[in-house]
């Protein structure tokens, strides 16, 4: 599944298929695909090789990397499945903070502490984070994926729906493999996210960093490469060295939900003055930073108060419950305490057609959902909040069994 801790890298790919929210759970439903022969993939193969080889790669590495290259049909089934329902966010919090994960994460922490010292002295990203990005990705390195690697990117590039990014992504594959950063017969992810960072090869090709000095840069087994590499990827991202990422938050008994949003954003000291406090109700630091309110379950949920850093996490991987999951996994992993907030009983995933009928309500009553996909995007959430603040809720723009009885019941 959307491991979301393993093929994280793959932005293109989550936004496709996962919405803003990131988490995918339950039941998944799958086309069944009819694989082409082996005589027109081969063909389009061939194709490829020639289109490859005016890219500069050498006809060496091409008759390495493609010879025996299969269609490989399973790949195309997880591609396109469409998971039946959308974790919660406590279900993603309960999946990919463990208490497990948190332990290992600490050890690794002291295990590796001089290099990711180095590491931070020249990026400017703090180990914690560097750790905890690990975690998510594949595990500590447990997980990177049993696919070979040109075998899964040449079945997507094939299918033409996937046909443009996933060319593209075979392309940055072959040059890595062409410059000897990795061997021809790599294993990765179902969609090619590869190694301990889950990297996708455009990623791969321009952020991996070669921190050991042994000329090649290898995210599968050197560890001071896979810690450089995110460091590298997150700097270019836009990390600010001296910020965190933010932090969970109580609210005011009375608050304006209207404030909440990735793209409202104040100074702390307004916040504090908005009666906006630390978790356990201190004050919030006076540092000069601009922060947004999030509200990843809505306004009954927990709040967290997010920076830049943040919105560079979601550079890496664009789904909110992913970003919340590295930040809140890295303060762990220094001592941190667990979320203040508790997930109530009541807690449960909408299924992908509670979400149509969300969607289809919505417009109904003159609310632009923007189409009836199934998915919580940025759209059906501006929609949701629109409604809600003409209904007089709570409008922080949250899908939740809560709000599908409010629309059913006012006629729809
Ligand atoms: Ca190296």
């Amino acid at each position: 599944m959307r491991k979301h801790s393993i093929w994280l890298a793959a932005l293109l790919v989550c936004i496709l298929s996962m919405g803003a929210f990131g988490g995918r759970a339950g039941a998944a439903s799958a086309e069944s695909v009819a694989p082409p022969s082996a005589a027109e993939f081969q063909a389009w193969l061939d194709g490829f090789k020639t289109r490859a080889a005016a890219r500069g790669i050498s006809a060496a590495t091409l008759d390495r990397a493609l010879t025996g290259t299969s269609y490989i049909t399973r790949v195309i089934e997880l591609d396109r499945r469409q998971p039946e329902f959308t974790m919660t966010f406590w279900q993603y919090y309960e999946k990919t903070i463990s208490d497990k994960r948190i332990a290992r994460g600490r050890e690794l922490l002291k295990t590796h502490a001089d290099l990711l010292a180095k590491v931070e002295a020249q990026y400017g990203v703090p180990p914690r984070f560097l750790v905890a990005f690990w975690g998510l990705e594949s595990n500590f390195g447990d997980y990177t994926g049993t696919f070979p690697l040109i075998g899964a990117l040449a079945t997507l590039a094939f299918d033409p729906r996937r046909s443009k990014f996933f060319s593209e992504q075979l392309l940055a594959a072959l040059e890595i493999i062409d410059r000897g950063d990795i061997p021809a017969d790599v294993k990765a992810s179902w969609a090619g996210a590869m190694g301990n960072t889950q990297f996708i090869p455009s990623t791969y090709r321009a952020y991996a960093i070669d921190f050991d000095g042994d000329g090649r840069r290898d995210l599968w087994r050197s560890l001071p490469d896979v810690f450089a590499s995110s460091a590298h990827f997150l700097m270019k991202s836009g990390w600010r060295r001296d910020e965190t990422w933010g932090r969970e938050v109580r609210l005011p008994k009375s608050f304006d939900f209207a404030l909440s949003g990735l793209d409202k954003k104040l100074k702390l000291k307004e916040w504090q003055a908005k009666g906006v406090r630390r978790a356990d109700g201190r004050d919030l630091p006076l540092a000069d930073i601009d922060a947004a309110l999030i509200l990843p379950a809505g306004a009954n949920g927990p709040a967290f108060l997010v920076y830049n850093n943040y919105e560079t996490i979601l550079v890496w991987n664009r789904s909110i419950l992913y970003a919340l999951a590295v930040g809140h996994l890295a303060d762990r992993l220094i001592g941190k305490g667990p979320l203040v907030a508790k997930k109530p009983s009541n807690d449960k995933a909408l299924s992908r057609s509670d979400m149509r009928d969300i969607q289809r309500l919505l417009g109904e009553k003159g609310f632009d959902a923007g189409g009836q996909d199934g998915i919580a995007g940025s759209k059906t959430r501006r929609a949701i909040k629109a409604y809600q603040g003409r209904e007089g809720l709570a409008p922080d723009g949250h899908p939740d069994s809560r709000l599908l009885e409010h629309l059913r019941g006012n006629g729809g």
